[in-house]
Parts: structure tokens; C-alpha cells; sequence
């Protein structure tokens, strides 16, 4: 079967920057854009789990809060209430291009634990046999004192979360939209002959030193982040695809096959 008629069970992940505007508003856009492109992809034959962070954003910005509030009780308040905002315009959009979505809230210890694991990739299989489109995030305003103290931070970011999301769901392929259109030799930002790399076949210290080293953040969620989810998964055998949430279209050269943002080969 060649590429282009293969069925994928793809994870895809998206972040608060392509979810929300610097002001706190929602962006509408993108979530109707990102909604309308997985039903059709859903439609043609794929099963698509949805990684969404923008719980806390959300909130916020409903909240009528000015900034991403600091203190970890408001930040689990304002996720408690985003969540609820995210999942309802999710519920509408999808609902419109005739898909049911699902919320599937994780903490750490639900991917640590050999039992929770076990009952959470049969409701995923349950979920996808019943052609449901499941919405995970982390469940932040129960998890997020653990990840804050760092002590046991296994989640954090939900970079991480959709790779080991794809592990649990036994996903084709990893997809992180972000707001860079991959991975470059140096910072474009810094440097405008920055080149993109198309594929990556091992993530080495040359690999780390391209994102800026450890500790450098390149928009919200940062370059090392994507680079340990894409350890993840490629140890797990799947590729991930990093690439821009400005093109959502590309999602169907992806599924297809082709060349988009940057794509890290897990060893066959
Ligand atoms: N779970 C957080 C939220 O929904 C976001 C974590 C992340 O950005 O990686 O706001």
C-alpha cells in the first residue's frame, strides 16, 4: 500500500500559542481551522487523538486576569476553568464537521502506573472503536503542585504528555504544531540564514546543540521539550513531525507522506 493510501492513528499535539492571542483572547481561527482539518482527516480514514494544552490560558483570559497568573492555586483555578471553556468550543467546532470528542484528563501518576495504563490505552481503543476524536490534557488543577515542586515531574508540558499519549494509543505518528516551522541549525530568530532541518534520524548533542542547548526557550514550550518528546517516541518506534500551526493544510501532506517542518525518524 503506498503512503498515500495508508490509515494512521496519529496524536496531535497544539499548544497555547496557537490557542490563544498574546491578549488572553481566544483564537477562534485556528481552533475552527485545526477542528475542520482533523474531522476531514477523520473523515478520510485516519483516527486522530488530540493532545490541546490552553487550559490555563484560557482561563485566564476568561477570567478577566491581565497576565498568565503566577501563583500555582490561581494557575489551577484558571486550567479548572479554561478546560471547560476549551472543551466546550471543541464540542462545537468538531460538532459541526459531524465528530464527538472525548476529554481525557492525565496526570503523572495515571502514565506511570502499570494499571492505569493499562485501563487508559482501553478506553483510548474503546474511544477510537467508537469513532470518538479524544481531547487529552494534563489534568493541571489536580497535578500541577507536584510539577511545580519538580520532585516527581514526569509531565509538566504537554509536549512530553503527547508522546507518551502516543505510546499509550499505540499512535503511527506524533505531530507537534508549534510556532516555529521546526527545527533549525541555529536560532532563526538570531540568525536569518538559519536553515530548517527536514529529517532527524538521532537525537545527539549536535541535535540539542541546534535547539540552543538546555534551558533555551524558542516560543511558548520551548525547543528541548520537543526534542525529549521526540526521544520519547522515537524510542517508542513512532515519528514525530514538528512543524508550524500556522499551516494547519500541511496536516494532510504529513499524513501523506511528505516533507513538512522537521521530522524525527524513530529506527525502524
Ligand atoms: N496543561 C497546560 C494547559 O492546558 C499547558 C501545559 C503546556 O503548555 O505544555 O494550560
Amino acid at each position: 500500500m503506498c503512503e498515500l493510501e495508508r490509515k494512521l492513528r496519529i496524536v496531535v499535539k497544539v499548544g497555547t500559542s496557537s490557542l490563544t492571542r498574546v491578549d488572553g483572547s481566544r483564537n477562534l481561527r485556528n481552533m475552527e481551522l485545526l477542528a475542520r482539518v482533523l474531522s476531514d482527516l477523520k473523515g478520510m480514514g485516519h483516527e486522530i487523538i488530540l493532545v490541546s494544552s490552553g487550559a490555563i490560558g484560557m482561563g485566564a483570559g476568561k477570567l478577566g486576569m491581565t497576565a498568565r497568573p503566577s501563583q500555582l492555586r490561581m494557575k489551577q483555578a484558571a486550567a479548572a476553568v479554561g478546560q471547560c471553556e476549551m472543551m466546550h468550543l471543541y464540542d462545537k467546532f468538531f460538532g459541526e464537521y459531524g465528530q464527538t470528542v472525548a476529554q481525557v484528563l492525565l496526570t503523572d501518576d495515571d502514565v506511570k502506573d502499570p494499571f492505569r495504563q493499562a485501563h487508559l490505552s482501553g478506553t483510548f481503543a474503546a474511544l477510537l472503536g467508537l469513532g470518538v476524536i479524544p481531547v487529552v490534557n494534563e489534568n493541571d488543577s489536580v497535578s500541577a503542585a507536584e510539577i511545580e515542586t519538580g520532585d516527581r515531574k514526569v509531565l509538566g508540558d504537554n509536549d512530553t504528555l503527547s508522546a507518551i499519549v502516543a505510546g499509550l494509543c499505540r499512535a503511527d505518528l506524533l505531530i507537534i504544531l508549534s510556532d516555529i516551522d521546526g527545527l533549525y541549525d541555529s536560532d532563526p530568530r538570531q540568525n536569518p540564514d538559519a536553515k530548517l532541518i527536514p529529517r532527524v534520524t538521532e537525537i545527539d548533542e549536535s541535535v540539542y546543540d541546534m535547539a540552543g542547548g538546555v534551558g533555551s526557550r524558542w516560543g511558548t514550550g520551548g525547543m528541548v521539550t520537543k526534542l525529549e518528546a521526540a526521544r520519547v517516541a522515537n524510542r517508542l518506534g513512532i515519528d514525530m513531525v514538528l512543524t508550524n500551526s500556522n499551516r494547519m493544510d500541511a496536516l494532510y501532506d504529513i499524513a501523506e507522506g511528505k516533507d513538512v517542518g522537521t521530522r524525527f525518524v524513530a529506527a525502524r
